[in-house]
Formats: C-alpha cells, sequence, structure tokens
C-alpha cells in the first residue's frame, strides 16, 4: 500500500507534497516522511503517526526548497516507529528514497551491502533498496558508463530486485532532480508547466495538473524542471503519452456525521441511486450498461463467469454468483484473487472474467486480471475509482459512481457492488431464460431498493441500543443462509475491522459442525431470518444456539413471527425481492459494527493494521 509523491519545480515543494500525502493517506496511516534536497544535504522529517504528526513535526523545521519526495506508509517490513518510516537515506546520505511495495530479496542483497560496509538503521526492505542504489552510485560514479550515474544506478540496482514498488528517488549530487520508477505498485507523472509530480494515486496530482502519464510496469522516469524521459530497466527509450483527467477529485467532508463511516452508510439510498442512474431499459426490462465493450451476441456466448476480488468486493463476488445461479442460471465461481493467480485453475475457455475493487488499485486483484488476461481471457471490472489501474486495464466495466469512499471499512462501495451484481444477473438473465415480466418485478426491485434502504436505515436508534448492550463482548457468530451468508461473512468483517472483536460468518446450518462449540453466554449470535422457504430451518438453527444459553440477535422481516422468547434481540428488515435481499440485510449489520466501535472508543474511519487501498501482496 503506501502513498508516494514527489515534486521538482519552481514552487516549494514541501506544501505540494505535504498536501498530496493528505490525499494520500488512505492508502497507509503507520507513518508518514518528506525529504528535501537543501543545500548539499537531503532534510529528511519523518514520523510515526498520521500524516497531522508529520506536517506538525514539519512546521518546526526549515523545508525551503523545490525538489522533494514525501510518504505515507503501510507497513510490510518492520515495525511502526520513527526510524522506519519512510524516507530511507543511504548510510552515505546521498540518497532518499520512498517506496511502496515489497522487495522480496532484501535479505540476500542486505547480506551483500553488509559485507561492502552499509550500514543500516531501519528494519526495512526499502532502506536495503536505497542502499544497493548508492553502492551502483559508486561504481558508475567511478567513471563506467558514467553518463547519468544517478538514473542508471537505480536502474541497475533495480535490475537485481524481486517483489513489487513504486519508488521515488532524490540524490545530494543532482539537486535538481528525481529519478523514479515502478514493477506492480502504480505510479503517475502530473506534468504541469515547468513542474513536475509524480504520485501512486492521481488524487494527489490533480490539484496541480491535469496532464497526466500513467507509468508502465519497468519504467523509469528521469525528472528534472526541464523536463522528464522515461525509459524502461532494458535502457530503452519510451515515447511518453499524456492522458488529460477529466474528472475531478471530489472531497469529502463530514457533514455533521461523527465519522465518515456513519455518513456513507446514511447516504447509501443516494448512492445506490447515482449507482443505477440509467441503467435501464424500461422497454426490454432489463439492466443496460454502456461501457462493457462487448456486444449482447458475445455476451450471449459465455457460458461460465469467473468473480475475483478481495475482502468485502469478495463478498459481492458471492453473492454475484448466487444471484447468477438463482436467476441466470449460469455456473458461476467466486475466488479470492490473491489464490486465483497462484492455483493455476483449469478455465473454460468460454469464460468471462468480473473483478471487483473499489479503489481500483487492488494489488492482488490487479494480479489477477492480468493474470487472466494473460491467458487470453477477457475481463470486465467493477470499480469505484475513475482512471484506476484496475479500470484502465480491463477490456470493459462498469464505474460504480458512488462518489468518494473514506471510512477505511467498506458501507456504500459494498452495497453498490451488491447492487451492480444483481443488475449484471438481470442482464444475464434476460438474455436467456428470464421472461419479460420476471424482468419486469426484478427491475422494479431493484429500483426501489434505495427506498428500502432508508427504511432499515430507520431502525439506527433501536440497533444503537442493541449494541450497546452487546459491545463488551469479545466473541460473534454471523450466520445466513443463500445469498446472505456472504452478507454473514460481510458482518463479521466490519465488526473485525473496527472493532477489533473476534468474529465469524458462518452458513447458519453450518455452525452445528463446528462453531458451535464456540457458543454460550458469552458469544451472541446475529441471525439473518428472511421471509422464504427455508425460514424454519433458521428457526431451528437459532434454537439449537438457544438450547446453549447463546444470545440470539435475530434480523429478520417486518411481520415475520419467530416464536416467543427465541431472539434476545429483533432487528426488522422491509420486506423484499430476492434481488436486494443482500443489500437491504448488510444494513443492521453495518449499523451494529458501527455502533459497537463506537461504543468501544475505537477509531472508526481509520481502524488500526488497515488501509483503504491495498496496494502490496
Ligand atoms: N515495504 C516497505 C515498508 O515496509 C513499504 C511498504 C509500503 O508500501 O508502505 O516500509
Amino acid at each position: 500500500m503506501c502513498g508516494i509523491v514527489g515534486y521538482v519545480g519552481g514552487r516549494n515543494a514541501a506544501s505540494i507534497i505535504l498536501e498530496g500525502l493528505k490525499r494520500l493517506e488512505y492508502r497507509g496511516y503507520d507513518s508518514a516522511g518528506i525529504a528535501m534536497i537543501q543545500g548539499s544535504a537531503i532534510t529528511v522529517v519523518k514520523k510515526a503517526g498520521r500524516v497531522e504528526e508529520l506536517i506538525k513535526a514539519a512546521s518546526k523545521v526549515s523545508l525551503a526548497g523545490t525538489v522533494g519526495i514525501g510518504h505515507t506508509r503501510w507497513a510490510t517490513h518492520g515495525g511502526v516507529s520513527d526510524i522506519n518510516a519512510h524516507p530511507h537515506l543511504s548510510s552515505d546520505g546521498k540518497f532518499a528514497l520512498i517506496h511502496n511495495g515489497v522487495i522480496e530479496n532484501y535479505s540476500q542483497i542486505k547480506a551483500f551491502l553488509l559485507g561492502k560496509g552499509f550500514t543500516f538503521r531501519s528494519e526495512t526492505d526499502t532502506e536495503v533498496l536505497c542502499n544497493l542504489i548508492a553502492y551502483h552510485y559508486g561504481k558508475e560514479s567511478a567513471g563506467r558508463n558514467g553518463q547519468e550515474p544517478f538514473l542508471e544506478s537505480v536502474r541497475k540496482a533495480l535490475r537485481h530486485v524481486e517483489g513489487t514498488y513504486g519508488i521515488a528517488v532524490l540524490c545530494v549530487d543532482f539537486p535538481g532532480e528525481i529519478v523514479a520508477a515502478r514493477k506492480a505498485s502504480p505510479l503517475i507523472l502530473g506534468v504541469g508547466d515547468g513542474e513536475f509530480i509524480v504520485a501512486s494515486d492521481a488524487s494527489a496530482i490533480v490539484s496541480q495538473t491535469r496532464n497526466v502519464v500513467y507509468l508502465k510496469d519497468g519504467e523509469l522516469v528521469h525528472i528534472s524542471a526541464k523536463g522528464f524521459a522515461i525509459s524502461t530497466l532494458g535502457q530503452l527509450d519510451v515515447s511518453p503519452v499524456v492522458d488529460r483527467i477529466d474528472w475531478s477529485v471530489e472531497v469529502a467532508s463530514m457533514d455533521g456525521y461523527a465519522h465518515f463511516m456513519e455518513k456513507e452508510i446514511f447516504e447509501q439510498p443516494q448512492a445506490l441511486e447515482n449507482t443505477m442512474r440509467g441503467r435501464f431499459s424500461e422497454d426490454s426490462s432489463t439492466a443496460l450498461f454502456g461501457g462493457l465493450n462487448m456486444t449482447p451476441a458475445e455476451f450471449r456466448q459465455i457460458d461460465r463467469f469467473l468473480f475475483c476480488a478481495c475482502g468485502s468486493a469478495w463478498h459481492a463476488c458471492l453473492v454475484a454468483e448466487h444471484l447468477f445461479e438463482r436467476f441466470a442460471r449460469v455456473p458461476v465461481e467466486a475466488d479470492y484473487a490473491s489464490e486465483f493467480r497462484y492455483r493455476n485453475a483449469p478455465l473454460d475457455p468460454q469464460t468471462l472474467f468480473f473483478v471487483i475493487s473499489q479503489s481500483g488499485e487492488t494489488i492482488d486483484t490487479l494480479a489477477a486480471l492480468r493474470e487472466a488476461k494473460r491467458k487470453g481471457f477477457r475481463v470486465l471490472a467493477i470499480s469505484n475509482v475513475v482512471g484506476s489501474s484496475i479500470a484502465r486495464e480491463a477490456d470493459g466495466g462498469i464505474y460504480q459512481h458512488v462518489g468518494p469512499e473514506v471510512g477505511v471499512a467498506s458501507t456504500k462501495a459494498f452495497t453498490s457492488q451488491l447492487l451492480l451484481a444483481s443488475m449484471m444477473a438481470l442482464y444475464v438473465a434476460r438474455m436467456r431464460d428470464m421472461s419479460f415480466n420476471d424482468g419486469a418485478d426484478y427491475v422494479g426491485a431493484l429500483k426501489s431498493a434505495p427506498d428500502l434502504v432508508r427504511r432499515a436505515l430507520a431502525q439506527a436508534p433501536h440497533i444503537r441500543a442493541v449494541a450497546k448492550r452487546y459491545a463488551q463482548h469479545s466473541d460473534f457468530l454471523f450466520l445466513g443462509r443463500l445469498s446472505l451468508f456472504p452478507i454473514a461473512l460481510e458482518g463479521a468483517l466490519k465488526l473485525k475491522e473496527i472493532s477489533y472483536i473476534h468474529a465469524e460468518g458462518y452458513p447458519a446450518a453450518e455452525m452445528k459442525h463446528g462453531p458451535i462449540a464456540l457458543v454460550g453466554e458469552g458469544c451472541p449470535s446475529v441471525f439473518f431470518a428472511p421471509r422464504g422457504e427455508i425460514f424454519n430451518k433458521i428457526v431451528s438453527s437459532m434454537q439449537e444456539i438457544k438450547a446453549r444459553k447463546g444470545p440470539v440477535i435475530a434480523i429478520a422481516t417486518e411481520g415475520c413471527e419467530l416464536p416467543a422468547g427465541l431472539a434476545d434481540e429483533l432487528i426488522t428488515i422491509p420486506d423484499c425481492h430476492e434481488a436486494v435481499l443482500p443489500i437491504i440485510a448488510t444494513i443492521p449489520v453495518q449499523l451494529l459494527s458501527y455502533y459497537i466501535a463506537v461504543e468501544r472508543g475505537c477509531d472508526v474511519d481509520k481502524p488500526r493494521n488497515l488501509a483503504k487501498s491495498v496496494t502490496v501482496e
């Protein structure tokens, strides 16, 4: 993960870098740091903690200068500390480096460099790369191939590196320059008038310039105030393609809510409206998507779908699996993107891939997309961030249009992914066996989702009271069946993420095959008990929990009759079509997790150890 930003130009670099870091903080918030070339030395300010801590520390130091680099870290190698914060200096103090990614062979390189007399202050893999550059620089500037020793020493060092990186490097001997490079981690160059800004995300660039070059894997860029040159690790020159960003960075504000997560939960009706706007055809009672880049005839040829994602988006894939199979009668598999890449699954040639990622930068998902494309499959993406790596590399896709999601635990982006999964199921079903009338019912159900979500949200005060009663428990089970099994997983994930409470999601009937051993007074079970043909089976599972003194929190359809005394707490959701049930059922578990986290005094929007966009494997 982590965010990197570097500036070369005529203005004060520190203020531009610190502003960029604020925008990149969602990528990691373990520590932050900045390095500037000042005279014949590099000044580094870095602090464990949030970017705010860095801004305070930086205000006590003079950071004049027009060239600098900054970083916000999500630690992979080495604890969260000032010393392990980036930028890192080489042991001779000549180079400063910021890095997003993991240097997998760092221990071998470190052993080699220790033998050459280099010293290390931190435990990071990044400092090893910085010293490796310094090592090659010593050799380059000693005369061999010494035309551009700064650039060449970075290139040479990177050729010895295994793993992933987005880096930006300063060198005291070339005070007006930055060398940056990428492999698997994103890197974008903003091209201004006599100034350049390199960053891992366009959001750190667009307030300065809208002209950008998306660097490709294995490319380096050498930047000075006079211009920039791109070349490959193999020393080939690359002609840059300058794209124009035509979207703005929406700056989210809390609008009176206590946390972004709370605001994002409550703005879901509007977010769902935005996701579905203009995407229905009343004439043919189906969904419409503008960016699939596939004709209906091509779509009709597909006889298998594979959905890949990570985290909450993977839960959306599981819901897609259920809805596609239920309504379109087509086989679907949902896979963790991180597993798909390495398990080498045999695939039917008529398989269509879908990847889902809110940020569009999730590295495991991007790697799965590339692996699928490499094998010749067409890949479509569902993403919220316009211009993200996944959106650009997919063959086609659908934007979520829910606006920036700031809370690290996904809420509105997740329900919007569920909505798109359901709309896609309709689209595919209507190409197959679903009738016009059933399609019309389905469209009507999808359109009712925002209002149903509003009704589910109206339970918030009651759910808050329930949360207060259970906030001090340390284990929870979330149990659901069919399309609500993934929502049980999502409920457990939300609670873990923001409340640090151990929670597990299971298909309700599986509970008796193991997890029931956890059940007792100290372990509440949150049950999804919607109206439907297996309602009575779910009631039996509740009885089994109750017989073992486990508290039962039931999320049931309004008007459903639960046996008296069975549920300790009853939360209702409005009756609805299966097409939207997973969306509506998500609302109570989002609210429950949120209020429990608030009750426990947790940092809801930036939970420990997490980051919004996971860009390391
Ligand atoms: N591996 C580096 C570290 O642990 C960089 C991690 C990141 O991408 O933030 O410092």
